[in-house]
């Protein structure tokens, strides 16, 4: 028999993660043993017995196989941070599909040398009476950088400078000015314990409503019941569901547990982050990708010691490693930014449950357009389902007309805007309101191609087309290629050669041309470049500085804006064209979300939908903003084309260097799972295999792309086929290729 060996990590810190020893699995662990697993070894040259855990196992021997030292034992599953964590790290490897090593890098924060750092703080200098009367002066000078920072500081005394240059968006040379008027002073501090020093921190807490309060109460009933469940709250934005994490929060921590929130990144805005904090004082951390790799770390040290027991951030806040978890809140759930797009690509949702289930955590997401998986499981039983229906903030829905462009073209319009478009915006601009277009393109700019004979020019790298920018050149959006605008097509010649003129840079073009004199402030990848332009942007138009933003998807999310009484959707079909299953899903969403920034204030608002395809489902209820409507519709072709949540999907992606490799490998894999088909008797017929092809971009960075997918309803025959997968290409050897796996996924394109 072959002997059989196992990697074997000795310290569980990031660090050493890429440094395993190999040890010889004697013959009574042969059957038991698994990569996870907790063992105990002999390490040094004293022999002495120390707590490791395997991360791999084969039966080859890297070293001398006279000197591989045996394992000693294994170790009874712990309860200790360290083995939650790898505990976890299992799951993910299993359920996604990657090396132990890969999952344990996802959950174990690298470690940094946590030099001391320096943290500056801006300080008050002044009384709220004469800030108040200072922020008036700025504003009449029209000053409004400082204004708007000086009213800040009406409800604190002090603000971290990385928030007020990120969040916030105020330049150096501003905060220079106002320290020159001795309204405020810098200093410089070592810690990173109080990021806010609040003037009144008594916070004003909300009487739950009786919507509310039965949220809270079945939470935590069955939370006390031992009955750790997962709840879905389907509420729009404004409807209090943020009062409610907080209340389940505070009760959570009282019962000595802590909790987790996650937000996607783009939503978590400055007002959030203080109500969280006038509640939770300094108990409550902040994880963001501003954040350096030596802060990350330090805050969970803090986590570990207890020092903190909330915290607040993207999809890796998930692994904040404390103790006890109570609770673990998604917002936005159906955020396509809670799964990973790195190997392992897991989807924070599952994984919040499997934390969840380690710790003995309850878990409560919350949504306005629920995700089909979400809902789907709230309707099958497995979540409980909560509505709250009414918009907390006042304000009424907006009246919303669905324009037919097919028709604005038969009737002899050839602007990019409507005839009711161009109508209301004149209205709003008469009026001094605000509005915003909105492009629904998902992330392509302005195309060139040919009128005469259809050539789009494309990248030689990366196939996919290559977009117009100012000066007349193509530039590639992946890998930056660029080249000059060529006078000719290459192909045939003609001389009709021009953009798709619909990038956000045109609009603002035509846009000004209709109004002369019209301000504007545009959001795309373009313009949000770096690391503060966003929000820059949005708090100018916040503050009234433009009286059109246009721009992406970008512009729809988080921020309220409540003097908008105008969103115009440009093109709802770029979007719905989109080759992907959940077009129709993600078109809905974006729709809804859209339509709702339209009277968020005390003036009623107005929305125009412009399409080609007005009497798509998606549409339709995204004007009405009827969620179960559209849900019901959505669900059928799910379950018509076998795709999830009604059935499972696995993406097989390969990757090579040589087109011709890839091919083949992709097309041995298929073979090997189609090959599969008639083992399983009751599977039989359920599984089914697509493809393989090129990805849809076929080519990045020079590396060919091919994908092919496995469709069946049981998630756990899909992790047997990775299995499966993953052992035959160990087999095969690949070396110049490589495969990864995508379950369910986000985003086929
Ligand atoms: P969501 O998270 O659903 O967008 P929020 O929790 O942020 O909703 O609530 C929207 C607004 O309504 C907030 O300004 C909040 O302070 C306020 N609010 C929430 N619950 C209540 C309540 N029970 N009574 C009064 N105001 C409330
Ligand atoms: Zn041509
Ligand atoms: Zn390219």
């Amino acid at each position: 028999m072959k002997e059989q060996y196992a990697d074997i990590i000795v310290d569980i810190s990031h660090e050493k993660l890429d440094r395993p020893f190999q040890y010889r699995v004697p013959e009574r662990l042969r059957d038991v043993l698994e990569v996870g697993m907790c063992v105990t070894v002999p390490f040094g040259n004293g022999n002495k017995l120390i707590k490791g855990y395997v991360t791999a196992l084969g039966e080859q021997c890297k070293f001398d196989p006279a000197k591989t030292k045996d394992i000693a034992g294994i170790v009874q599953k712990g309860v200790s941070v360290e083995d939650k964590m790898i505990a976890l790290a299992g799951w993910i490897r299993k359920s996604y599909g990657s090396t132990m090593i890969q999952a344990l890098k996802t959950v174990l924060p690298a470690k940094q040398s946590v030099k001391q750092l320096e943290h500056k703080r801006l300080e008050r200098r002044m009384n709220p009476e004469e800030i108040r009367s200072l922020s008036g002066e700025c504003e009449r000078k029209h000053q409004t950088a400082k204004a708007r920072l000086l009213r800040e500081f009406l409800e604190q005394e002090t603000i971290p400078k990385e928030w007020v240059t990120g969040k916030l968006g105020i330049s150096t040379s501003t905060i220079r000015s106002l320290e020159q008027a001795g309204a405020i002073r810098e200093v410089s501090e070592t810690s990173y314990r109080n990021p806010v020093k609040l003037t009144n921190v008594a916070e004003h807490r909300n009487t739950l409503s009786d919507a509310q309060r039965q949220i809270v109460e079945a939470v935590i009933g069955d939370f006390d019941e031992g009955k750790k469940g997962t709840f879905l709250i389907h509420g729009i934005t404004g409807s209090g569901k943020t009062e409610v994490y907080m209340q389940l929060i505070e009760e959570i921590l009282s019962r000595g547990k802590q909790a987790i929130v996650l937000i996607p990144e783009i939503a978590l805005t400055y007002q959030t982050l203080l109500r969280f904090y006038r509640r939770f004082g300094d108990r409550v951390s902040v994880m963001n990708s501003t954040l350096s790799p030596g802060e990350k770390y330090d805050q969970c040290e803090r986590a570990k010691k207890g020092e903190i027991d909330v915290i607040i951030g993207p999809r890796s806040a998930l692994f904040t490693p404390f103790p006890n978890i109570g609770l673990i809140v998604i917002d936005e759930e159906h955020e396509s930014s809670y799964k990973s797009e790195a190997t392992p690509k897991y989807h924070a949702r599952e994984t919040a449950m499997e934390v969840a289930r380690l710790h003995g955590a309850s878990v409560v997401l919350g949504s306005a357009t629920p995700s089909l998986e979400a809902y789907y499981r709230a309707r099958q039983g497995e979540y409980r389902l909560f509505t709250l229906k009414e918009r907390l903030t006042g304000g009424t829905l907006p009246a919303v007309s669905i324009v037919d462009l097919r028709q604005e073209l038969k009737e002899g319009n050839r602007s990019i805007f409507s005839r009711k478009l161009q109508e209301l915006l004149a209205d709003k601009l008469s009026k001094g309101e605000q509005s915003m277009l909105f492009l629904n393109r998902r992330g392509y700019a302005g195309f060139i191609s040919c009128r005469s004979c259809g050539e789009v020019m494309k990248c030689p790298h990366c196939d996919v087309s290559l977009s117009e920018h100012h000066g007349g050149h193509l530039l590639c959006h992946y890998c930056g290629y660029s080249e000059p605008k060529p006078a000719l097509c290459p192909k045939c010649g003609s001389k009709y050669i021009s953009g798709f003129r619909a990038g956000t840079q045109q609009i603002e073009e035509k846009l000004r041309e209709l109004f002369p004199g019209v301000r504007t402030l545009r959001m795309d990848a373009d313009t949000t470049r770096t690391r503060d332009s966003y929000e820059k942007i949005l708090s100018a138009f916040a503050n009234g500085e433009a009286d059109v933003l246009i721009g992406t998807q970008m512009i729809v999310k988080g921020h309220d804006f409540p003097k908008v009484t105008l969103v115009g959707v440009l093109a709802a079909d770029l979007s719905l064209s989109v080759g992907d299953y959940r077009a129709g899903e993600r078109t809905f969403q974006l729709l809804t979300q859209a339509v709702g920034r339209a009277g968020r204030g005390t003036l009623p608002g107005e929305a125009v939908i412009q399409t080609y395809q007005p009497e798509h489902y998606a549409v339709v209820h995204a004007a009405s903003q009827s969620y179960e409507e559209f849900y019901e519709e959505e669900i059928i072709y799910r379950e018509m084309m076998e795709y999830p949540p009604v059935s499972h999907m696995l993406a097989v992606q390969i990757f090579a260097k040589e087109e011709q490799n890839g091919k083949q490998l992709a097309e041995r894999l298929s073979a090997v799972v189609k090959s599969m088909m008639g083992q399983h008797e009751a599977a039989v017929e359920k599984l089914q295999v697509i493809g393989p092809a090129p990805a849809s971009i076929a080519k990045i960075n020079d590396i060919f792309r091919f994908v092919f997918y496995v469709k069946h309803p049981k998630y756990d025959r899909l992790v047997q086929i990775k299995d499966v997968l993953e052992e035959k290409c160990a087999m095969m050897q690949t070396g110049a290729e490589s495969v990864q796996f995508d379950f369910d996924p986000m985003n086929t394109m």
